[in-house]
């Protein structure tokens, strides 16, 4: 397969674009894998990329029900940040910010990370002094962190409403200039291509229905496309994690699925160069490079499947987006979705081993899952080829939910709908 560089550029250029193959290939699934992998999100993928790049594990499929990228790699609004406070959980997302720095060269594939920056507002003293404390815990983590004033975020934000007659008075906030965005669409393709380039077969439409089990142990799945055998089978499938994992016998999986929309309006010229999130309510919004406003809110406060959310939500996002920028009042709206979020009991994810042998599993990402995408890829592959928890990784076991020894970023308690 042909590298992407400026000679293969130019050279498609000149006979009319004829000479791309296509990114991956699209295989039939053979009988026996080392390593089976279900869910081609970003996750999936990104595993199997790593599988195959650092620990020459190359007899790996990864099955997707759909087609690559419909899912939640697709479906987020793409924001990517380390700022975090937990001695825990700050270094795995420092981790996979790096890795994000480095993604576009790493893949030959340009997933248009863009390090904007971040920023989140605080409205009262008290949410200030919860910023300084995270900001402080970022710096004695090796985390470059800064607490911007009213005057600095207008500065950087002109189309903010920083006065003090907005709804929501601006006090202050929380940037980290390394955070941004990326292409999510873009990403999807660039682990895949990778991983299939460097032998790992990707199956689409193959939807896993069931487990293999000899001695107790699972030895492969059942999918709509025939039996496929395993010696160590990966669950990576976001959303329908309780729904997939309790055909292999786990019935009280700490997951709950909800829905979470997305919101993109009309292409305006540039008027938003960082991302920014709104502390007096929920949202979180960025400009895309074709000039969209990306942006989203709560989750739509129900359990459920569907790929679509309801507009009482679209009605709460546009009031907090006006509340901060009324010079948005009238941008018209193109398009929404909704992903099905993987929300856990304490906001953070569950990468494991087992309980089932010959089972390993990744899920309950809520809202920190795109950004994780490298990260999580980069140790589970560690995990799975070593059969051990990865230091990173380590305190996400499903065993902290038995411990008590829980990662409640926000301290917002057991309720996966307010994580
Ligand atoms: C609207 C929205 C906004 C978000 N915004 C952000 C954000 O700004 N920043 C951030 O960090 N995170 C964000 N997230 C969260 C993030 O997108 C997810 O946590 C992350 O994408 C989940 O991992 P994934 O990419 O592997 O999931 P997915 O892409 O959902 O991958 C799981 C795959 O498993 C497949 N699958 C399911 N069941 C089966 C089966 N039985 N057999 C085979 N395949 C199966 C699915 O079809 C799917 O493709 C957002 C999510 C949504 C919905």
């Amino acid at each position: 397969m042909t590298d992407y560089s400026i000679l293969s550029l130019a050279k498609n250029a000149l006979n009319g674009q004829a000479g791309w193959a296509p990114a991956w290939r699209k295989p039939d699934p053979k009988p026996a894998y080392d390593v089976v992998i279900v869910g081609g999100g970003g996750h999936g993928l990104a595993t199997a990329h790593y599988l195959a790049k650092h620990h020459g594990i190359t007899n790996v499929a990864v099955l997707e029900k759909n087609l690559i990228g419909s899912g939640n790699v697709g479906r987020n609004t793409t924001l990517v940040r380390s700022n975090y406070m937990l001695d825990r959980t700050l270094p795995f997302y420092e981790h996979s910010l790096k890795l994000w720095e480095g993604l576009s060269h790493d893949l030959n594939y340009n997933v248009m990370f863009s390090s904007r920056g971040i920023i989140n507002l605080a409205h009262s003293p008290g949410q200030l002094d919860v910023f300084r404390r995270r900001a402080n815990s970022m710096l004695l983590n090796g985390v470059k962190a800064k607490i911007l004033g009213t005057d600095q975020i207008a500065e950087k934000v002109p189309a903010l409403d920083v006065s003090n007659a907005a709804r929501f008075p601006i006090l202050g906030g929380l940037y980290q200039a390394r955070g941004g965005t990326a292409r999510h669409d873009a990403v999807a393709w660039g682990f895949a291509r990778s991983a299939d380039r460097r032998g790992v077969d990707i199956i689409e439409q193959c939807e896993v229905t069931g487990f293999l089990k000899k001695d107790g142990r699972v030895v492969g799945v059942s999918t709509s496309r025939g039996e496929i055998r395993a010696k160590k089978t990966a669950i990576v499938v976001a959303g329908s994690s309780s729904h997939v994992l309790k055909q292999a016998g786990l019935n009280n999986l700490p997951i709950e699925s909800h829905v979470l929309q997305a919101f993109v309006s009309e292409g305006l010229k540039p008027v938003l160069d960082v991302a920014i999130t709104f502390g007096a309510g929920h949202l979180y919004i960025s400009q895309s490079d074709k000039g969209g406003l990306v942006f989203g809110g709560d989750l739509d406060g129900y359990n459920s499947y569907a790929q679509r959310g309801n507009l009482p939500i679209a009605e709460d996002v546009a009031t907090m987006l006006l509340a901060m920028f009324p010079a948005f009042a009238k941008v018209r709206m193109l398009r929404s979705w909704g992903g099905v979020m993987d929300m856990s009991m304490d906001g953070q994810p569950i990468i494991d081993i087992g309980p089932v042998p010959g089972l390993y599993i990744n899920c309950g990402w809520c809202y920190e899952g795109f950004k994780a995408t490298p990260a999580s890829g980069h140790t589970f592959a560690w995990t799975i080829a070593n059969d051990a928890p990865h230091e990173l990784n380590a305190p996400f076991s499903l065993s902290r939910f038995q411990t008590g020894y829980v990662l409640d970023e926000k301290g917002r308690g057991p309720f996966p709908g307010h994580h």
